[in-house]
């Protein structure tokens, strides 16, 4: 299970971190996606006495974010937070509008402004940003940064040290997709390849996640570019879903290592 990593939002509603740990190494995998709230909930020094224990590396970090105007100390002590948790990267999540805001183009100005006075701080401690764009449908309340293309776009602006996430839940419709995830690849910044399904209908933008090969997104068709990308990295499991956040964690688990290894080539 070397190539696959589970993303704790996942089980989060019936496992805390320790007990999600315990399910990942109980499941013979050697990292783990994990959440700042979800530390603060079980205590810091708990938190890393576990993964050590049991021989877990963290790849995904969550999260900086939403940019605030006063965030910058926030998002830094994250930073340093991920650092400790020697985290491969973190998720940067701009946040929407402000309230009453309607100047779009400004809140993405000021989003990578910020993005670009991390990063000197990220590249000193050696944190990955991961800059993951989310579905358009977000960019209300959630994200100013909805493609892939306005990603690598920021990516390039900004040089070394920050990366994208391909999430196929907000960019399995994009006409661009292939093109986006070769330039990515060509200039070796995709830090994470996330997975579940799009449910049709879909009942909720955040919380009705399907799983693997439930929904209509093409998933071996998106790794295969992903993968020819030069993406050697894991398959994330990341499914918000009330559905699957009522059932039982190790069998969620169980069923998505399943639906992995029939859908991807790991
Ligand atoms: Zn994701």
């Amino acid at each position: 299970m070397n190539n696959i990593v589970f993303n704790h939002a996942t089980v989060r509603e019936r496992a805390d971190m320790l007990t999600f740990l315990d399910l990942c190494a109980e499941r013979g995998m050697h990292t783990v996606s994990i959440w700042g709230d979800e530390i603060d909930k079980v205590g810091e020094d708990k938190a890393l006495n576990r993964l050590r224990n049991l021989g877990l590396k963290v790849s995904g970090y969550n999260r900086i974010g939403p940019f605030t105007p006063d965030g910058l100390r926030v998002a830094e002590a994250e930073l340093e937070r991920a650092a400790r948790f020697d985290s491969d990267h973190i998720f940067l999540f701009t946040g929407g509008l402000a309230k009453g805001d309607r100047d779009l183009i400004g809140t993405r100005n000021r989003a990578e402004d910020t993005i670009a006075g991390l990063l000197e701080k990220a590249r000193s401690i050696g944190v990955k940003l991961a800059i993951e764009p989310l579905h358009p449908m977000l960019n209300g309340d959630r994200t100013v940064i909805a493609s892939l293309a306005q990603a690598n776009d920021i990516c390039d602006r900004l040089g070394a040290g920050i990366g994208v996430v391909i999430d196929v839940y907000h960019l399995w419709w994009d006409p661009a997709l292939e093109h986006e995830i070769h330039r990515a690849g060509l200039a070796n910044r995709i830090l994470g390849f996330h997975v579940n399904d799009w449910l049709v209908p879909t009942r909720d933008l955040l919380r009705d996640r399907g799983m693997m090969g439930d929904g209509v997104i093409d998933l071996p068709g998106i790794e295969l570019m992903v993968r020819h990308a030069g993406y050697s990295g894991p398959i994330e499991i990341e499914i918000f879903s009330d559905d699957w956040w009522q059932r039982e964690p190790s069998e969620v688990m169980d069923i998505a290592l399943q639906r992995c290894r029939q859908i991807f080539h790991p």
